[in-house]
């Protein structure tokens, strides 16, 4: 079987912030940052994938599992055949995927979890609400605009993917408080990531 790709997993409530820090993450150690709710909100509307996400999301659910996993793994495959990820050498920061303990089965045999950053938010559950609400002005996001859409959301978070939390060993998990500024989340991180990010290998050396 192919090498697995390392990977650094972001998991954390809608809100918590996986997104900016993705993206730091991926500028900061050239590592490639995939978010899968980027990867759905670029389908076309009209697609057949693009409206089973749409019905999902606007109810707050996620979409379902083999839907996601083909869409990550036809976006790892196009990047690697445009060259701009190579599979042997490179990092992944998975934002958003795996989301439940399923698909954390189904991406074993493609991803070697090098570190579970968890991005809590348990101190003020109800800023991310607030936060999400800021979010559905600025990006126009359907899935924040409506209250109860969010608390589902919060719901299924704390159902499905906070198992994930006991899925994989312990010692890989990096645990942030994410109700902190950006900047002190971003510290966090890396002093959590520091360690290891010899064996990360970031991209740009
Ligand atoms: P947030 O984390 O703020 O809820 P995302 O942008 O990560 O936002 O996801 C938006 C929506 O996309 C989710 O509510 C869900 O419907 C869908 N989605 C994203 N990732 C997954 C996934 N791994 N599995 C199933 N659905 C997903």
């Amino acid at each position: 079987m192919a090498k697995k790709i390392k990977a650094v997993l972001l998991l954390g409530a809608p809100g918590c912030g996986k997104g900016t820090q993705g993206k730091v993450l991926g500028t900061l150690l050239g590592f490639i940052h995939v978010a899968s709710g980027d990867l759905f909100r670029a389908l076309d509307k009209n697609s057949e994938l693009g409206k089973i996400f749409l019905e999902y999301s606007n109810k707050g659910l996620l979409v379902p599992d083999d839907f996601t996993v083909r869409l990550w793994k036809d976006h790892v495959d196009r990047m690697v055949a445009a060259g701009k990820f190579n599979p042997q050498s490179d990092t992944l920061v998975l934002d958003g995927i795996p989301r439940n303990v399923a698909q954390a089965r189904v991406l074993d045999p493609h991803i070697e979890v090098m570190k579970l950053v968890v991005m809590s938010v348990d101190r003020d559950r109800e800023e991310v609400v607030r936060r999400l609400k800021v979010r559905a002005t600025q990006l126009g996001r359907l899935d924040d605009a409506k209250e109860e859409v969010v608390r589902r959301r919060l719901e299924v978070y704390d159902k499905e993917t906070a198992p994930l939390l006991s899925y994989y060993p312990l010692k890989l998990r990096v645990t942030v408080d994410a109700l902190q500024t950006p900047l002190e989340v971003a510290h966090d991180i890396f002093a959590g990531l520091l360690g290891r990010t010899q064996e990360l290998r970031p991209v740009k050396t």
